[in-house]
């Protein structure tokens, strides 16, 4: 398939919450390989359907380091089931070139979903590794959120947006996680 135009922090439609799948079509195979083209293509970890400008509930993931084989994961109609305890972990977004900044996350999910072949599974991460938090960051994608909406420290997240020239923050859309972050 073919690598696409990653969709950047400020675009409209990152913020609208994505349709269900209702089918595993062909169109749907063909949307799971330009997500994990352009997701490789650009050295990323996840990738969202939103990111390359479909709204559709599918994300793709390889949590893969440089020394192991690729690792490539489908999820489509993903939901967590299952979330507890936090952990600090500092993100970047392919939405959001250069930019990091820390955010909390679930450290135990578990995670329903459908693969590429139409068959759903269930999945269990613990320790808040890459992949935990990987799924967490690629499914708020269908919902509209974004890894910002989840910083630890407001200030220094808007002088990393600043300096990269992308938008402000949205306080409207910052996330209350006090009981979270008390547990970090
Ligand atoms: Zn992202």
């Amino acid at each position: 398939m073919s690598i696409k135009k990653v969709l950047h922090y400020g675009t409209p439609s990152l913020r609208e919450p994505s349709k269900e799948v209702h089918k595993v079509s062909r169109k749907i195979t063909d949307l799971v390989q330009d997500l994990f083209d352009t997701m490789y293509a650009q050295n990323g970890v996840g990738l969202a359907a939103p990111q390359i400008g479909v709204n559709l509930r599918v994300f793709v993931i390889d949590a893969s380091t440089k020394e192991e084989p690729l690792d490539p994961m489908v999820f489509i109609n993903p939901k967590i089931i299952k979330k507890s305890g936090a952990i600090k972990s500092n993100e970047g977004c392919l939405s959001f070139p250069e930019a990091y900044t820390d955010v909390v996350r679930y450290k135990d999910i578990m995670v329903k979903a459908t693969n590429e072949h139409g068959k759903p599974f269930v999945m269990e991460v613990k320790g808040g590794n890459l992949l935990a938090r990987a799924i967490q960051h690629e499914n708020d994608h269908l919902d509209g959120i974004l890894f910002i909406d989840h910083c630890l420290n407001r200030f220094e997240a808007e002088e990393v947006l600043k300096k990269y020239n992308l938008p402000s923050i949205d306080p409207d859309k910052l996330i209350d996680e006090e009981e979270m972050k008390s547990q970090l």
